[in-house]
Parts: C-alpha cells; structure tokens; sequence
C-alpha cells in the first residue's frame, strides 16, 4: 500500500540518467519553434539545413560554445551524430591505427569500459588504472597513475554517469594528447577545455536532445590521420563542412542552442551554473550522510558525482519500496542504471532546486516511515 495517491510523473521531477530533464523555459521555445521559427515562419522541423538560417545556428552556436568555454581557434567546434558510442571508434580510428605505442585508457566504470572495447579493435591499449576490483566504487589518485610520454593519447570519462563517479581535476601529462568523454558533465561548470586535445560530449544527458554529440577537438591533432577512413568517419570531412556533410539534426542543434543561449543569459555562465549544481548536489549528498546509514552512497565522498547521485538502501525489497513510492508521488528516472541496480538521482542542468528539495523532503518522509521496520 503506497501512501500517495497515485498521479502521473511530473515533469519538473524528472531525474532520469538520460536523455535529461530540460530547462522549462527551453522546452517552451522548443514547443514553438516545431510549429513556427518566429524569424522564419515555418516549423523547425521542415526548415532546409541548407538554408541561411541553419547556418546561423551553427555559426552562433559554435561561438556560443567558445564563450562558455573560452575557446579559442585551435579547436574546431562539430555537431555530429551516432552519439559518445560513435567517438568511442572515431577517437581510435583516427589517433591509434598504425601506431606502434599503445593508446592510454582509464576503466573507471561502465562506460569507460565501452570504450576500451572499440579502442582494442583498432590496436594496442594500456589500461592505466582499473576500478573493476573494488566494484567501480571509487577513482585512482595520482600516487596510483602514471601516463607515459609515448603514447599516442590518454582517454577517459570525466563523469561516470552509471557509477556516479566523476574526476574534479584534469590528469595525463601536458605532453600526450588529452581525449575526453564529457557526455554526462559537459557545460555544468567549468572544465578547463584548453588543456584536452579532444573533448567529446552527446547533448542528451545534460544539454539537449538525443540526436547529436559536440566534438571540440585541436586543429594539430588531425596531421596524421590514416588513409582510406570511411568519410563519414573522418573528422576533416565534417570540419570542411562545418557539420553539414550529410543532414544533420536540425531540430536537435537548434534546441542545443537555446539552452546555450540559457546558460549565457539566464544562468550567466559556466561558474554560476556549477555553482548551482553544487547546491543542488550538496543538498542530496548531505541527506545521504546525515540519514545513519539508511540511505548509502555508492561512491567514495571523494569521488562525488556532481550530476548522479548513485545511492541504496538496506534491502532489494526496501529499494523496490522506494521507488513504487517515488514514482506514485510524481518522481521519475530514479531507478540505478540497469547495470548495476540500486537508485540515482540525476540532477543536470536542467534539474531545478526546487526539484531537489523536493526530493530530499520525501526522502526524510520515507526514512522516517521506514527507518523502524
Ligand atoms: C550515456 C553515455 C554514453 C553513451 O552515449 P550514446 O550517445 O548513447 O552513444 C557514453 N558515455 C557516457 C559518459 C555516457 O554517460
């Protein structure tokens, strides 16, 4: 027996792991523009990407990103499709095959894991560090990595998004090229782009809808890129035509773009944006700690993600509880990833405080309801 009445979820507590809740005042303009693009006068969803006003969204786009991120014209900016999944092969493909010194991979999760897969298909790989042992629970400190100066790139994931993981510094050497999956922590704070060669990040978990990746990558990073690449593949296609080499997700990019605009205008950048994340993270992290072990963390304090609050309970039934409860209350995306169980509470951008107080409000109920049994 729940003590909700059951309702439908609501979206302001959407707290999925992906594709991510989204800013209500860019869902409005998304909403518009499908019927109209006010400067245009026809729906987003039937304007040409070879029109002029598609290639003023990438333009601004792509200046909107080197604002945020305080880019300079070393990098190239690309929307592409088929997601982080896609770059887990490209970034092989195009920085590994034919070397003889192995590529550098962390396994810090379930995702990094992925890519070391694709990355062993194209040659050699040394895994650094490997969390697998103590259940992915935790990341390395320095005094367990060490990088070496011959290979031809370091990768890793700067969020563990499944584990709720995340590195709060930037490792590898300055003299080895920096590859890094940013997918599900791109654009919530500042993250010192300039020091990475590569960075890549899919839009659905905190930045827009599925459909499209940025690829921020250095323009001497492509001097010796292999022959014979499938041309989709190759990045030095998509860079001549300024992500337009075959259509592109024109409805996706344009909504990226709005929430570019809202992270400029509204939020008024990337420091305020952390900063607001932080509270939001800090609000559930504290219930956690302050709950006697009612509710535990999954993750070393440490190694706190700032985006998945990944967390369980005692018992497989009192998580079952818990979520019947969540959702009958009007929560949603709590459930853990379906790898590893458990709850997460995924709290992008997109996620207002409100939600989070919210959510730590019911959880104090539950465990005050529970907590005997
Ligand atoms: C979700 C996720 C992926 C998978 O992305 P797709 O766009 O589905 O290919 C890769 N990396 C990270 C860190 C993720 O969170």
């Amino acid at each position: 027996m729940t003590r909700y009445p059951q309702m439908k979820p609501l979206n302001s507590l959407n707290f999925s792991g992906g594709p991510g809740a989204l800013p209500e005042s860019v869902l409005q303009q998304a909403q518009e523009s499908i019927i109209e693009v006010p400067e245009v006068g026809l729906s987003v969803l039937g304007i040409s990407h070879r029109s002029d006003w598609f290639a003023a969204v990438v333009t601004e786009l792509e200046n909107n990103f080197r604002i945020l991120l305080g880019l300079s014209r070393d990098y190239h900016v690309l929307f592409l499709q088929g997601g982080a999944t896609q770059q887990f092969s490209m970034v092989p493909m195009t920085l590994l095959r034919g070397k003889t010194s192995p590529a550098e991979y962390l396994h810090t999760g379930y995702w990094s894991g992925k890519a070391l897969a694709e990355a062993r298909r194209e040659g050699q790989v040394r895994v650094v560090w490997s969390g697998e042992s103590s259940g992915f629970r935790r990341l390395p400190d320095d005094a367990e990595l060490s990088f070496s100066p011959d290979a031809p790139y370091l990768h890793y994931i700067s969020n563990e998004t499944v584990e709720g993981l995340q590195f709060h510094r930037v490792l590898g050497r300055d003299d080895v090229p920096r590859v890094c999956d940013m997918s599900s922590d791109f654009l919530s704070g500042p993250c010192k782009a300039e020091r990475y060669s590569l960075i890549y990040a899919h839009a659905q978990k905190n930045i827009g809808p599925a459909g499209v990746t940025i690829v921020l990558l250095r323009d001497e990073l492509l001097q010796d890129v292999p022959v014979g690449l499938p041309g989709f593949l190759d990045y030095r296609n998509h860079i001549q035509a300024h992500s337009n080499f075959n259509t592109p997700p024109v409805f996706s990019i344009y909504v990226i773009l709005l929430i570019t605009r809202w992270l400029i205008n509204d939020i008024g950048g990337l420091t305020s944006m952390a900063r607001i994340n932080r509270i939001k993270a800090d609000l559930l992290y504290g219930l956690l700690d302050g709950s006697d072990g009612f509710y535990r963390g999954r993750a070393q304090r440490s190694d706190r993600s700032m985006m998945n609050v990944v967390f369980g309970l005692k018992t497989p039934e009192m998580e079952k509880q818990f979520l019947a409860e969540t959702q009958a209350a009007g929560f949603s995306g709590l459930s853990g990833h379906r790898a590893i169980g458990g709850m997460r509470a995924s709290i992008y951008n997109g996620l207002t405080g409100y939600a989070v107080e919210k959510l730590v409000a019911f959880m104090e109920d539950f465990q005050r309801h529970h907590a005997k049994k």
